[in-house]
């Protein structure tokens, strides 16, 4: 899972650092440049697998009441379009999950079968039973299956914890009320995601293990144990958090404890209430990114106060960025700076307009010449500054011609085009891209 495959380079002496940063002793890179995944097994909901090394699953959530279905089958579909490869509804009442066997149907009948997640709401089980006849994935919330008569002790004092009597007989209650559902999805051969949040973690966990990392850790492992115990493992765990910090701990925490008891359920990231815009996306990205650089974690949500297909680049994006996945062409460019030779922003603009559908390519926009070849070296095409008014292109270090600025992007397809490697674009290029 790490990316270290030696000591770290903290451990090693300054001298040693300096050469070890680049190559280690035996000739081998010290770092790796790729992503190693943590191994897990596979999970399969629907027709889509998460972990056992199949690609990082995209998903997102409708916002549509499920009793509505004609509104709730045209929000899974717009997502679906937009990319997304699970989608999630809620079910909070009995009505609900009946109406999913209806949003199922017409589904099919009007487009097609998509992987569908039922959120069950509490420990209403005749709820998650009835859905699970109807959806892929169940997620429960561990934090939501509560026995304990919160707060006060028998003489009217405050709780502050919990006897270890008190506490098991809590967990035989919570397997009592799990058994079926676990029963149910096991014998259907479906998932189920143990879903923690560090917002609504249970009271005896709280009091046990405190509002931590170690709280949520625990808590999954509790429901793990109950699954398990019933012969059940198409699991997947996610610890989600508001605080990225809380996050990136539970996650990891969670990583070391399955590995410590041979484990190996693949992990559901997702950042809680990131809110909107430029910080919403860069603070999902910060915890998501952060833990997939590590190896960890097998399907993504970002979670934003937007319409939910919104949330389907960035995912797409965070992957495309650490090379987990190739969904559009990857630009390089530089910031530009007095030494460029043209209108940097206006040029990347027209190359992206001409190519953004030829996934899988990697094409640079480099302002001039003295930076630009060294810095684009892994693009597959590159068009460069050579002097004021003519620009160079490259296909990989090579440079091929030198044609007048106003000719560049024409050149550039042209180059493409000869060596076999464009295609026309389609009328829904953009669908076509993040599906691939
Ligand atoms: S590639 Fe050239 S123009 Fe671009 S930032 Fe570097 S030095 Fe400046």
């Amino acid at each position: 899972m790490q990316t270290l495959s030696t000591p770290p380079v903290s451990d090693l002496s300054a001298s040693d650092a300096a050469v070890a940063s680049t190559v280690a002793s035996e000739g081998e890179p010290l770092f790796s440049t790729t992503i190693n995944r943590r191994k897990t097994r596979p999970v399969k909901v629907g027709d889509v697998t998460i972990g056992g090394g199949h690609p990082v699953v995209v998903q997102s959530m409708i916002n549509e009441d499920t009793l509505d279905i004609e509104g709730s089958v045209a929000g899974i579909r717009r997502l679906h379009e937009a990319g997304c490869e699970i989608v999630r509804v809620t079910v909070p009442s009995m009505a609900h999950a009946r109406a999913l066997a209806r949003i199922k149907e017409t589904l099919a009948d009007t487009y097609q079968v998509v992987p569908l997640v039922a959120d069950v709401h509490h420990n209403g089980m005749k709820i998650a039973l009835e859905v699970a006849k109807h959806v892929d994935k169940v997620r429960i919330n561990p934090g939501l299956y509560v026995f304990e008569k919160a707060s006060k002790n028998p003489d009217g004092s405050d709780r502050t914890e919990y006897t270890q009597a008190e506490f098991d007989a809590i967990g035989d209650k919570i397997r009592e009320t799990l058994e079926p559902l676990v029963i149910s999805l096991r014998d259907q051969g479906k998932a189920m995601r143990i879903g923690v949040n560090h917002g609504s973690l249970a009271e005896r966990m709280l009091f046990t293990y405190g509002d931590t990392p170690e709280g949520m850790v625990e808590s999954a492992l509790e429901f793990i144990r109950i699954c398990e115990s019933l012969d059940f493992y198409n699991l997947v765990v996610s610890l989600k958090a508001s605080r990225v910090p809380v996050m990136l701990a539970a996650y990891q925490l969670m990583v070391q404890r399955m590995d410590e008891l041979g484990m190996d359920y693949p992990l559901h990231l997702g950042v809680t209430e990131a809110g909107d815009g430029e910080y919403g996306r860069i603070k999902s990205t910060a915890g998501i990114g952060t833990l997939l650089a590590l190896g960890i974690g097998d399907t993504i949500r970002v979670s934003l106060t937007e319409a939910p297909e919104k949330e389907i680049p960035v995912c797409y994006s965070i992957l495309q960025a650490l090379g987990l996945r190739k969904t559009m062409v990857e630009y390089v460019a530089c910031p530009s700076c007095g030494r460029t030779l043209f209108n940097l922003e206006n040029v990347l603009q027209k190359v992206r307009e001409a190519t953004s559908h030829l996934t899988g390519l990697d094409i640079a926009v480099m302002g001039c010449i003295v930076n630009g070849p060294g810095e684009m070296a892994d693009a597959d095409y590159g068009y460069v500054g050579k002097q004021p008014g003519t620009i160079a292109l490259y296909r990989g270090r090579e440079e091929i011609e030198r044609v007048p600025q106003e000719r560049g992007v024409e050149a550039l397809i042209d180059l493409i085009k000869a060596d076999g490697r464009w295609v026309e674009p389609e009328a829904d290029s953009q669908k076509q891209a993040v599906n691939a």
